[in-house]
Order: structure tokens, then sequence, then C-alpha cells
């Protein structure tokens, strides 16, 4: 039988979508890449998952897991048609949390939002909070080991993992559902995961770490003069406000200007318009803490120091949403507002403002006139350094290779990372060979041949072009 007739038989039709029923798993967030699959699979548990790999296994296919396809990075969508896409969107569920111990189980599938919601008065959280929590998956943020707004406090995805379960490509199955931070019985196999983005195995449920669950939140907007005053502002909230900070933010009035155009809902808190803007948020999950007081102190120093022009604090939690929106809708703002390139830096937070600098002069040299648009989390060194075309121009004049390795150059150079967050996908793989040394991309090869020695999972994602390196025996 045809493998495609072997998984339809397998899975039934909730199971299996043949083309032309793919559009909505075929094409990535971006709608810059994925080819035709043989078709999608979607089991509904464990054993499915592990039929899937094993007959894909036997036929030679490729496999590409599917979350919530919000990849910024191309990983989540097929390179080459004829491959399957098995999409975990039905394993969903979310079991009560642990409140002795502070963890809960849920199953690849489940998406963040979902969580948030469901810990609601749990007294507990998963510190995970980005832009498409209402459509990213577990396994899809642990493959990518997502980062986000909080990831300064709590860690990234990797940091909140403590036991995972995967089928691995042949369709074995890999029980590491432990629920322990401390487990140094050989090597930090869930770590391995964490980060892996496909490629080494279908993750099919993990047991979370939750943190304590806040009971009062005090966010406040500023506005500032330069990103120099921002930065030195983050530096201070790190150090007077740390044990209650939950998230620094920045974006720049280009950005603001973009949001506000294309989402009408969107409102502007000030007065007058600025060139760089702050998201701030304390909280605690004492009810005791003066938080606000906390918070007041360290902005009027700023004041005093002119580091800042203006401020606004929430008084109530519709306006602490309509503030997140305002950096939330960065990314969609540009995105409706025409071509874009986007770039997922990380370097010291230190460092940042002469990286700023720096990259300002490398886009000015490859294309005069070209509009940047950084936004991100300051208080980790982590920004999204978005470009759109200069003005009345709809294309990157054929310079977006060079704008990538340059800015990824110097964020090499600093000390930092040109993949930050977001993970290599497709995308990035011929930046990662040009600037990872090579005893790096020989361990990663070697790694990729241990655990997929076929290379059926996900190829052409992460270390695509690695097969060229030897592997070392
Ligand atoms: C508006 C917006 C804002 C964003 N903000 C942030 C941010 O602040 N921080 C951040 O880190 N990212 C951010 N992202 C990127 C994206 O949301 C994250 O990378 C997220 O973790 C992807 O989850 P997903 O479920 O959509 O995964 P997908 O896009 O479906 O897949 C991503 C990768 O994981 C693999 N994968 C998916 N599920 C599994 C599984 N069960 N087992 C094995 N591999 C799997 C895929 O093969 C692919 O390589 C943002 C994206 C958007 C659109």
């Amino acid at each position: 039988m045809a493998l495609a007739d072997e998984l339809s038989c397998l899975l039934g039709r909730r199971g299996w979508r043949s083309p032309p029923n793919c559009q909505p798993w075929q094409r990535d967030w971006l709608n810059q890449s994925g080819e035709e699959p043989l078709g999608v699979a979607m089991p509904a548990s464990t054993a499915e998952v592990t039929q899937i790999l094993k007959l894909c296994h036997q036929a030679q296919v490729p496999v590409v897991p599917q979350g919530g396809n919000t990849s910024l990075a191309g990983g989540s969508v097929l390179g080459e048609s004829g491959g399957v896409i098995v999409s975990l969107s039905r394993m969903n569920r979310i079991s009560s949390p642990d409140v002795e111990s502070g963890t809960i189980e849920v199953e690849a599938g489940a998406v963040l939002a979902n969580i948030h919601s469901g810990l609601e008065g749990s007294g507990f959280m998963l510190p995970m909070r980005l832009g498409s929590e209402g459509s990213a998956q577990v396994g899809g943020l642990i493959s990518t080991n997502a980062g986000g707004s909080h990831a300064f406090r709590y860690g990234m995805m990797q940091d909140l993992v403590l036991g995972l379960e995967v089928v691995l490509a042949d369709g074995q199955i890999w029980n590491g559902m432990r629920n322990v931070q401390k487990d140094n019985a050989g090597y930090q196999l869930r770590k391995l995961f964490c980060g892996s983005e496909g490629t080494l195995g279908v993750i099919t449920k993990a047991n979370l770490k939750l943190h304590p669950e806040p009971v009062q939140h005090v966010t406040a907007c500023v506005s500032l003069p330069d990103f120099n005053s921002a930065s030195r502002l983050a530096t201070s909230l790190r150090r007077e406000a740390g044990d209650f900070l939950t998230a620094v933010e920045f974006f720049s009035d280009f950005g603001l200007e973009m949001a506000l155009a294309h989402i009408p809902t969107l409102r502007f808190p000030f007065s007058e318009r600025a060139p760089h803007y702050l998201l701030i948020e304390v909280s605690s999950s004492s009810a005791k803490v003066p938080l606000e007081d906390i918070l007041n102190d360290v902005i009027e120093r700023a004041f005093d120091a002119n580091l800042i022009l203006d401020g606004v604090i929430a008084t109530s939690l519709s306006k602490r949403a309509e503030l997140w929106r305002l950096r939330e809708e960065q990314p969609e703002g540009q995105r409706l507002a025409g071509p874009q390139l986007k770039h997922d830096i990380s370097v010291s937070p230190g460092r940042l403002a002469v990286f700023l600098l720096e990259a300002e002069k490398i886009c000015m040299s490859i294309l005069p006139g070209v509009r940047i648009n950084p936004f991100g989390h300051i208080a980790d060194g982590n920004v999204h350094y978005n470009l759109s075309p200069p003005l009345g121009q709809q294309s990157f004049a054929g310079q977006e290779a060079e704008f990538a390795s340059q800015l990824g150059e110097l964020a090499s150079e600093m000390g930092g990372s040109f993949a930050a967050e977001h993970g290599l996908g497709r995308t990035k793989v011929w930046l990662a060979d040009r600037l990872r040394n090579p005893v790096e991309r020989r361990l990663m090869t070697n790694l990729k041949s241990a655990i997929d020695s076929t290379r059926n999972l996900n190829p052409g994602t992460l270390t695509a072009s690695l097969k060229l390196v030897r592997p070392v025996i």
C-alpha cells in the first residue's frame, strides 16, 4: 500500500489530510516558505505518533513536526514537497497542576494561552509570555527554546522543562517524563531537545515547572529621548527593582508609527511622540510588597536625571493590556506595513547601545535610507532588528543576505548571537555555516547523525548544509 493510504487508514478522517486540503499547515506564518506535503497527519496519541514515524522511516519520507506554525525561521514547514507534516494540535490535554510540587503535565499540542487560562486561580503560572501565545504550542515552544518577555527573570523554555516524552525517528519512545529539577544521571537529554527544532524527535508530552502567580502587577510605559537613556534606565531597574522586575521591553517611534497606522484599536498614551519607549512591569506573589512605590522611586530618579520625557502607569487591568499591546503589536504593525527583513540578535545588555550604533552605520552603508525598527527584550540584550525599505521603495535592492551577514557578524564579534530566540529554521542555516566555527558545526552534525541517522526528521532545518561536513568518528 502507498504511504498516504497507510497513514489515511491508520489515522482516519480526523487524523489525515491530503492535498489540496493541506493549505492551513503548508505555508509558514510569514507566508515565505512551505512546499506541498504528501499529507498532514494529526495524531491523537503517542501511539499514533509512533506508528506515523515508523511508517515514514520505512518509506524514507521526511517528517516535519508542527505546532502552532508561528515559527519566524521557516522550520515548521517543508523545504521540499512530498514529506509528511505531523501536526500535534489534537494532542492538547492539560492536566491539573501539581500544587505541592509546582509542576504541570501537558501534551505537546497544548496552546500556551490555554495553559495560562487553565492555571488562573491556581496560585501558579507558567512564566512564558510572547506575542504568539494564542497559537504557539508547548512542543513548538520547547523545540525552538522560546524566550519572550519574561526570559531574563525566569529563563528560556529549557529552564521550564523538567521532563519530556519524545518519539524518535524510527518510532521508539523515549520516556523522560521526570518531574524534578535535579537529575544528573548522565547527559542532559531533555535540554538537548530544547531548541532542536524538530530535527531529533517529535515531542509528545512535557512536565513543566511552574512559578508562583503574582497577585499584583504594576505596569508603566515611559518615553525616552534616546536609546542610551533606555539602556541606563534598564540598568537602574535591574539593580533597584530586580527582585520584582518581570519585563523591560523597548520599542522605537518608527515601530509605533507603523503599529498605530495599521492597527486602529491601539491607543497612544502620551501627548507627544518620542524616539524610544520602554514598557516596564514589576510583579509580586505577595500583596504586601509596595510595588508601586518601588517602581515610582526608580522612575522619579530617572526623570530627575533627564532620562525620561514622559510616563504613564496603568491604573486598571484594561489599561495594563493596552500598554502591553503597544509592544506586542510591533511585529504585526510592521508585517502589515509591507516588505520587511527580520533579524533576531542578542548581545550582552550592557553592549546593546553600542550594537545599535554600529548596526545603524552598517545598514546605512548597505542601503542608504533603509528604515530601522529595533524592538525587543532590553533586559537580556535581545533585539529584533527589523528593517523596512527606504521611503517610497518596496524592496531591499537585493541586499537581504548582506544585511543578515554583516549584522550577524557584528553580533558574533561582540560575543552575541545572530539567532537569539527564534532558532535557525531553514532561513538561517547558511548564516550558521558561515558564523559558527567548524568544531561547533561538527558537534552538531555528529549529534544529528547519532540520533536521526537517516536524517528523516525535518531535513533542511538547523543542520542542513552540515551534511557536507564529514562526521568525526
Ligand atoms: C507575533 C509573534 C511573536 C513572537 N514572539 C516571540 C518571542 O517573543 N519569543 C520567541 O522566542 N519567539 C517568538 N515568536 C516565534 C514563535 O512563536 C516561537 O518560535 C514559538 O516557540 C513557535 O511555536 P509553534 O508551536 O508555533 O511552533 P511551530 O512554528 O509549529 O514550529 C517551530 C519549530 O518547532 C518544531 N516543532 C513544533 N512542534 C514540535 C514537536 N511537538 N516536536 C518536535 N518539534 C516540534 C517545528 O518542526 C519547527 O522546527 C513569535 C512569533 C510571532 C508570529
